[in-house]
């Protein structure tokens, strides 16, 4: 990728970063942060982005995309989920090993490395734990590892032995990779296509419990402390887990745990007209469950909020609910759709920019940049600080813009998204990816 062809003054924006919240100018040049001052003047041949009113943040990284390529091309590319990503404000996506074939050898490594040259961000890859992800038996872990992949997951499903997972652990600290689980006892969900409660039983469909994620992820965490390896929790639905991975930290072992942004907006509710776009994996929760989750998130519980971007074309939604296939896109809403539940919430007592205070936008901003970048282990490069010679990977949002996400503007191949219907709050309008500009006032310049 050619970077940092020109050269860009960032005016008059608020700068939320890990090292704070100020009001600051920025400079990119070289594909580089080149000066970070309160006020700048213009050099010459600089291009300046009036960012009064909005929000400079790191660029977003997503720790769960699904980018369908290589074997599912007619849902999604490589080259079209990185589109979609950089008008969410991402700058780096990590995808998901559940692809034809499976990503669980150093050829296939390889391979979609070369396919990563397509993208217009970074696209990292996480490699699969166990061969074909059948749970069987273990990958070449420190071979890919070899080849840079950092973490490794059967995500899609879960490992279900648990000695497999022991030993899975055990090989991973060996060479300081990180395991990340989805967590579903199949014996559990047993083919359940929705969440098991109210709504299931009023439907009559075959739901699944909360226990089918919270039995694993009470077997993980203590195979954890067995073991002292790294584990991340992909998109914990339950308010019971989100308090699991609670307690886990403060026993100070080595846990780390996404939430994705429709298991903290959407509820079980929502399937009650059996409509397939809202069947995912886990299933959308009780609004208890939902509540819950918001209760974590305030808490400090989670690390990254994950978007499990989904992509499925039209056949594979467009079925009866237990036939249609899991998942939802989510990399151009997440942000809208988090920060709008969040002014729904708060809409009564609003404080500071954008109606949040200082620290909620540094928390949020965390949750979406520089946490997940440091469970990917792309810190050096993603998530920021905003200071002078760091990759200019760069979003700027609108904290405060309302709108609604049409199915015509959609970027992602797939236009299974959740939130046809729902108000959403706060838009990303640039994003620089190392020093390059790829969104301008919210429309993709490539
Ligand atoms: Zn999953």
């Amino acid at each position: 990728m050619v970077t940092g062809r020109r050269k860009f003054l960032i005016r008059g924006g608020l700068l939320v970063d890990s090292k704070g919240v100020r009001r600051s100018d920025l400079l990119v040049e070289a594909g580089k942060i080149a000066a970070c001052e309160k006020e700048i003047d213009p050099p010459s041949g600089a291009k300046v982005v009036d960012a009064r009113g909005l929000v400079v943040s790191p660029g977003f990284v997503d720790l769960h995309t699904h980018l369908r390529q290589p074997g599912n091309e007619k849902s999604e590319t490589i080259s079209s989920g990185s589109r979609a990503g950089v008008s969410g404000g991402y700058t780096a996506l990590l995808a998901m090993p559940n692809t034809t074939p499976t990503l669980d050898s150093p050829e296939v490594v390889s391979y979609v490395r070369q396919l990563a040259k397509e993208a217009v961000l970074d696209v990292y890859f996480a490699g699969a734990i166990t061969k074909g992800r059948l749970g069987e038996s273990l990958t070449e872990m420190s071979k890919m590892a070899e080849l840079g992949i950092r973490l490794f997951t059967d995500d899609g499903a879960g490992v279900q032995n648990g000695q497999l997972m022991r030993r899975a652990l055990e090989y991973a600290k060996g060479i300081g990779v990180t395991l990340a689980q989805h967590c579903e006892d199949l014996t559990l969900s047993n083919g359940g296509a929705m969440n098991e409660g109210a709504v299931s039983a009023v439907l009559g469909m075959k739901g699944i419990p909360n226990a089918a994620e919270d039995v694993m992820v009470a077997r993980d965490i203590e195979l954890v402390r067995l073991t002292g390896a790294r584990l991340h929790l992909l998109h914990i639905s339950t308010g019971r887990s989100a308090e699991m991975v609670k307690v886990a930290k403060a026993d100070g072992l080595p846990v780390t745990a996404e939430v994705t942004p429709h298991h903290l907006v959407l509820s079980e509710r929502r399937l009650a007209d059996f409509n397939p776009i809202f069947k995912v994996n886990p299933p959308l929760r009780s609004d208890a469950d939902r509540l819950a989750l918001w209760g974590a998130l305030g808490q400090g519980t989670f690390d990254a909020i994950a978007t499990d971007h989904a992509p499925h074309h039209k056949e594979a939604k467009d079925t009866t609910l237990d036939q249609a296939a899991f998942g939802m896109i989510g990399l151009e809403s997440a942000l809208g759709a988090v920060l709008g539940e969040l002014q729904r919430q708060l809409a009564d007592k609003v404080v500071g920019e954008g109606g949040l205070s200082d620290e909620q936008l540094m928390n949020l901003v965390g949750l979406f940049t520089w946490r997940p970048a440091r469970i990917a282990q792309i810190d050096d490069v993603h998530g920021g600080p905003l200071v002078v010679g760091r990759p200019a990977n760069v979003a700027i949002f609108d904290p405060t813009f309302k709108w609604r996400l049409s199915e015509t503007e959609i970027v992602s191949r797939s236009k299974n998204s959740p939130y046809f219907d729902t108000d959403l709050v706060g838009k990303v309008l640039y994003t620089f990816v190392n020093g390059d500009l790829k969104l301008r006032e919210g429309e993709l310049c490539l």
